[in-house]
C-alpha cells in the first residue's frame, strides 16, 4: 500500500511536533488566516480496515491582512498527517491535537507548517499532502455534552464500514484539510458560526478527487460523491456514481453544501425527475419517493425553472439516521413508505435541483418555502399554515431569547448574515410566504426567474428582483425582515367598532396594533353571522392601522393574522364584537 510508505518519515516528524507542542505557545497562530481554494486529493477507501488515505495537492491563500509565514491544516483526530511538502521539501511541520466540535470526534489533527517563505495577503502557496487514518461512528461532541448514546449516533452517523459506507464533509468529519478556531457546542451558536466563516471563506473553491480503487473485484459496491461530476470507466457521467473503480470526481462548492460519499451496495430507481438509490427491502418506500418525485415536479419547475441536476436520492443503512442534504442529494433512511411525507421531502429536494443559490436565506429558505407550497397545493392553505406553524414555534423560541435586539444582532442575525439554521430555514420561509402574499405569484415567480447566481454580487440583488416586479414600496419590509433581524411583529386588535349602515349591512371599524419591533402586512378576519371576509393590512413596526370593512350581517369577531406572519404573541390576536345597534 503506497500510503504506508510514508510512515517512517513521519514517525520523526511526530517525536519531534512532541517536543516542539510547547514552543507553539509563543507564537500568535491565525487560523481562520488561509483559505483553501483548490484540493487535487486521491482518495483510497478501504471499508474493511474502515481505513482513509488520502495524498495530492492544496492551493492555499492568504486571506488576512498580513504576510503569513505559518499555516494551520486540521484533518478529524483519527486521522494522522504523513507530510506535507513544498516544491518537493519537506515543510517544517509540528502536529498537535485539538479540541473542536467541527468534527464528530471533538476533536481536530492539526499541523502547524512553517512555510517556505512568507504569503503575502491575497498570496498564494501550493502543497503536497498526505494523511491517512480510519474513519469509525464516534459521536463524542455530542454524548459529552449529554446527548443520549442512540440520538447521538443517529446524528453523527458518518463512518467507513464494510457493509455501508458515509462520510460528510466539514461540520461532521474533517476527512480533507481545513483551517478553523475552536467550535464548541455547548457554547451557543459557536460551532454555526465557525462553520459559516469556513464555507464563505471555501465558497468557489474546487475539489478535485480521484477514488482510487482498492480491489479489482468488479462485484464491489457503488460510490456515490454530490460533486457535479464524476467520470471513470465504469462511472455513469450523469449521476455522479460509479462501480468502485478510479472515480474522477469535480466539485466546485458553489453551495453552502459540504463534500460527502457513500459507499453502499445500491439499488437504482431511475426516473426522470430523480433517482433514487435504495438498500435491498426498501423497494416499497423506494418507489413511493420517486413517485412523490415525479407527481411534484411539473409544480416545482412552474416555480422554480427547470432542473439545473437531477435530483439524488440514497437509502441511510440506520432507519433512524437524520437525513442530510447536500444540494440536490438528499440521504435519507428509506425505511418509512409514507407517501405525504415522501411529498414533502421531495418537494424540498427538487426545489434544490432547479434553484441555486450560494446565499442560505435563498437556497434553503425557498426550499422550505417550496414544502408549504407543495401542502398548499395538495390540501389547501390551512394545511400550509398549520406546517409553517411548526418552523414559527422555533422561530419565536429564537425570538424570545433576544427580545429586543442589539444592533450589532441585528445585523448578525439578518436574514442576509446569519449562520442560524432557524433563521434561515424557517424565518425566511416565512418571508418568502409573506413576499408571495404581497406581491403575488405571478410576480414572484417572476423575480425568481430572472435570478441568476452567478450575478448575486450583493445582499440587495434579490430584493431589487423582487421590487422591480411590483409598484409597492417593499424597503421597509426587507429592512425589518431581511437586512435587519427586528425581531417578530405582536399583534393585537385594539378595538372595533361596528355600525349598522343599511337593514343587515354592517360597517366595522378596526384598529390594529403592532407592539413588536418588525411590521409587516397582515391579514384581517372578520367574522358574521353567515361568513366572513379578509383584508390584508400593513401595520409597521409600534405602528397602529386602521381598516372599515363592510360586512353583510352582524359582526361578531375579529382576528388578526391567520397564521402567515410569524409573530412573538398569538393570544392577543381575537377580539370578540358587542354589537352597538343605533
Ligand atoms: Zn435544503
Amino acid at each position: 500500500m503506497k500510503s504506508r510508505q510514508t510512515n517512517a518519515g513521519l514517525k520523526t516528524l511526530s517525536l519531534f511536533c512532541v517536543l516542539c507542542a510547547s514552543v507553539l505557545n509563543g507564537f500568535a497562530v491565525d487560523r481562520e488566516a488561509f483559505s483553501i481554494t483548490n484540493y487535487d486529493l486521491n482518495v483510497q477507501i478501504e471499508p474493511e480496515q474502515h481505513r482513509l488515505g488520502v495524498r495530492g495537492k492544496i492551493t492555499l491563500r492568504n486571506d488576512s491582512a498580513t504576510p503569513q509565514k505559518i499555516a494551520i491544516l486540521q484533518v478529524s483526530s483519527s486521522l494522522d498527517w504523513r507530510s506535507v511538502k513544498a516544491g518537493g521539501k519537506a515543510l517544517q511541520v509540528i502536529t498537535q491535537p485539538y479540541t473542536s466540535d467541527i468534527d464528530h470526534t471533538g476533536g481536530l489533527s492539526e499541523a502547524i507548517v512553517t512555510l517556505p517563505q512568507p504569503v503575502a495577503p491575497q498570496g498564494t502557496v501550493e502543497l503536497d499532502i498526505a494523511y491517512e487514518g480510519v474513519i469509525l461512528l464516534d459521536a463524542t461532541r455530542l454524548t459529552r455534552i449529554g446527548t443520549p448514546e442512540e440520538a447521538a449516533t443517529s446524528t453523527d452517523w458518518d463512518q467507513i464500514a464494510p457493509n455501508f459506507t458515509a462520510v460528510r464533509g466539514a461540520g461532521y468529519v474533517a476527512w480533507y484539510p481545513i483551517a478553523t478556531e475552536v467550535a464548541n457546542l455547548s457554547e451557543g451558536n459557536s460551532l454555526f458560526e465557525v462553520l459559516g466563516r469556513w464555507k464563505t471563506r471555501e465558497a468557489g473553491s474546487k475539489m478535485h478527487l480521484k477514488f482510487m480503487p482498492t480491489s479489482e473485484d468488479p462485484s464491489l459496491p457503488q460510490i456515490l460523491f454530490n460533486g457535479v461530476s464524476c467520470s471513470g470507466p465504469a462511472a455513469d457521467e450523469s449521476t455522479g456514481a460509479s462501480r468502485l473503480g478510479p472515480a474522477d470526481c469535480l466539485y466546485q462548492t458553489l453551495r453552502q453544501d459540504v463534500p460527502t460519499f457513500v459507499i453502499a451496495d445500491y439499488q437504482v430507481l431511475e426516473r426522470p425527475a430523480i433517482e433514487v438509490r435504495y438498500l435491498r427491502g426498501h423497494d416499497v418506500a423506494a418507489t413511493n419517493f420517486a413517485d412523490a418525485a415525479e407527481k411534484i415536479a411539473p409544480f416545482i419547475t412552474e416555480w422554480f425553472g427547470t432542473p439545473r441536476e437531477k435530483a439524488q436520492t440514497a437509502d441511510l443503512l440506520d432507519p433512524h439516521a437524520a437525513p442530510f442534504e447536500s444540494g440536490a442529494l438528499l440521504l435519507t433512511p428509506l425505511a418509512n413508505d409514507d407517501p405525504k411525507l415522501a411529498g414533502l421531502a421531495a418537494a424540498h429536494q427538487l426545489t434544490h435541483a432547479s434553484f441555486l443559490s450560494f446565499r442560505p436565506w435563498i437556497e434553503e429558505g425557498l426550499a422550505h418555502f417550496a414544502q408549504a407550497l407543495y401542502l398548499e397545493h395538495e390540501k389547501g392553505r390551512a394545511a400550509a399554515l398549520d406546517y409553517m406553524g411548526l418552523h414559527r414555534f422555533a422561530l419565536s423560541q429564537v425570538d424570545a431569547q433576544t427580545t429586543a435586539p442589539r444592533s450589532e444582532d441585528e445585523v448578525n442575525r439578518s436574514l442576509v448574515n446569519t449562520t442560524s439554521e432557524d433563521l434561515y430555514r424557517s424565518k425566511a420561509m416565512c418571508v418568502w410566504w409573506m413576499l408571495r402574499d404581497m406581491v403575488g405569484e405571478a410576480a414572484l415567480k417572476k423575480a425568481l426567474a430572472a435570478y441568476r447566481p452567478e450575478q448575486d454580487n450583493e445582499p440587495s440583488y434579490m430584493p431589487h428582483l423582487i421590487a422591480a416586479q411590483t409598484q409597492r414600496d417593499l424597503g421597509w419590509f426587507f429592512d425589518d425582515w431581511v437586512y435587519r433581524d427586528r425581531g417578530l411583529p405582536d399583534f393585537k386588535v385594539e378595538s372595533a367598532f361596528s355600525r349598522k349602515t343599511t337593514a343587515d349591512s354592517f360597517m366595522v371599524t378596526i384598529t390594529l396594533d403592532n407592539l413588536g419591533t418588525a411590521g409587516a402586512e397582515v391579514p384581517v378576519i372578520v367574522r358574521f353571522a353567515g361568513g366572513e371576509v379578509m383584508r390584508r393590512l400593513d401595520v409597521r413596526a409600534k405602528n397602529k392601522a386602521v381598516t372599515r370593512v363592510e360586512v353583510s350581517g352582524a359582526p361578531q369577531e375579529i382576528v388578526v393574522n391567520d397564521g402567515s406572519v410569524p409573530e412573538s404573541n398569538m393570544a392577543n390576536n381575537t377580539f370578540k364584537i358587542e354589537l352597538a345597534e343605533k
